[in-house]
């Protein structure tokens, strides 16, 4: 049942912009849209084809957690926890299936240096309360036939699982137009209207669109739109990845698990493809494919299970990390009224998904920031 919208803003029927139709956008207007209200997604390219397309779907708070993000990991832990729910939501409005898989995640070791590394981030992350597993090869081998005979001990993670994120995106789109949200692909938004302190709406093509709150939900590219006051444009630049995907037999894959490797991560999907990622590359918004970084994945990924040598490459891509200066997320209002953001979720995005949407939307519709995201506002920045 739709819960009527409460109008922080005084209007009886008030007008969302949404700028971005990644998954932060779309989760959010998704939301949005259940609760009732009216929501245009504003997209400069085709649908969800920024970051949102290019990632691996690990929701991988435990092993991703690396000293200096102790209290990032309140944020990731909450959101993994909210997965289940999100999807059980998720499927009362589309068909369409996310492929959310949660047989947990490997992190493996070759040799002494690997290990004593392993050894370290076990004990730090089981330190921060991370549910770990140390596993020796044995029993490494025994979940994971076809690793690399050299692999040594390695540590399981049973809450870090994977979702296609493709799929994610499809069906949040489709979830988004079955509660009356409008998409409007090719349409970039050219600059935010701001008047006395309130947004009045964008501007694309030089024609200007009214609304009551604009969420800037942009990406990689939520500093580039014109008319924010300096002290408001998030802090937020493009970290390049790239990654390839290999095919294999469906009916004999090679790996089960999310499998972590020093180099390269692995992530099996319920279609066959094995995705191999990430190189982390400060380039700005340069999009070739190199060799080098095919190079450096495949054989690390080669290492890590020496049987792929016969997959077909079936598609390489590269995408960009909405990354802001602390790496967390920039979530929430800003001084000028009727002006929220969501964006700088950096390799965290599709994790954070749920979080992200619920937060924002119930600051939207409460007018009260949940107690989450208090801490990632944009006033951190502002010295
Ligand atoms: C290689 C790689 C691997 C990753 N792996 C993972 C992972 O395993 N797990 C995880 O949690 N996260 C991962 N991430 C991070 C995750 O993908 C992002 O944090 C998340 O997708 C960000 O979502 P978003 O909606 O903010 O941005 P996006 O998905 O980039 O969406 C923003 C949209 O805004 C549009 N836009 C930009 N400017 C304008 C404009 N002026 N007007 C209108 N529209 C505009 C863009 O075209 C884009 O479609 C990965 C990212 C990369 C690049």
């Amino acid at each position: 049942m739709k819960t009527k919208p409460k109008n922080i803003y005084n209007r009886s029927s008030p007008r969302v912009t949404v700028i971005g139709s990644g998954v932060c956008g779309l989760g959010i207007g998704w939301r949005l849209s259940e609760l009732g209200y009216k929501v245009d997604v504003f997209e400069a390219e085709e649908v969800g084809k920024g970051a949102t397309w290019a990632a691996a779907g690990m929701l991988a708070a435990g092993v991703e957690c690396e000293p200096g993000e102790e209290k990032l990991l309140e944020l990731t832990t909450k959101s993994q926890k909210m997965w289940p729910n999100f999807l059980k939501d998720l499927a009362k409005s589309t068909d369409i299936n996310p492929h959310y898989k949660d047989e947990g995640t490997l992190v493996i070791a070759f040799n002494n240096d690997e290990l004593s590394k392993l050894k370290f981030n076990y004990k730090f992350q089981s330190g921060l309360g991370i549910d770990l597993e140390w596993l020796d090869k044995e029993e490494v081998r025994n979940m994971e036939p076809h690793l690399n005979t050299k692999t040594l001990d390695a540590v399981f993670s049973k809450n870090d699982h994977q979702v296609d994120n493709r799929f994610l995106l499809l069906a949040l789109m489709d979830a988004f137009k079955n509660s009356g949200g409008k998409i409007h692909e090719k349409h970039r938004v050219e600059s935010i209207k701001i008047e006395k302190g309130r947004v009045k709406g964008i501007v694309i093509d030089s024609v200007f669109h009214e609304a009551d709150i604009v969420l800037l939900a942009a990406g990689a590219h939520s500093s580039t739109i014109d008319g924010l006051p300096s002290n408001i444009i998030p802090p937020v630049r493009p970290v390049k990845g790239q990654m390839l995907a290999l095919q294999m037999d469906i009916n004999r894959p090679l790996a089960k698990h999310v499998i972590w490797t020093p180099n390269s991560y692995l992530v099996p999907r319920d279609d066959g493809r094995l995705i191999i990622g990430a190189t982390v590359e400060e380039r700005g918004f340069n999009s070739e494919i190199t060799a080098g970084a095919l190079y450096s994945l495949l054989e690390s990924a080669w290492r890590t299970l020496p049987t792929i040598e016969e997959l077909p490459i079936v598609e390489t891509w590269c995408g960009f990390r909405p990354t802001s200066r602390d790496d967390a997320p920039i979530l929430g209002p800003t001084e000028i009224e009727g002006l929220v953001l969501a964006t700088g979720h950096h390799r965290n995005g599709i994790l954070l998904a749920p979080l992200t949407a619920d937060t924002i939307s119930e600051y939207i519709l409460t007018g009260n920031i949940p107690s989450e995201i208090e801490d990632y506002g944009i006033d951190r920045f502002i010295n």
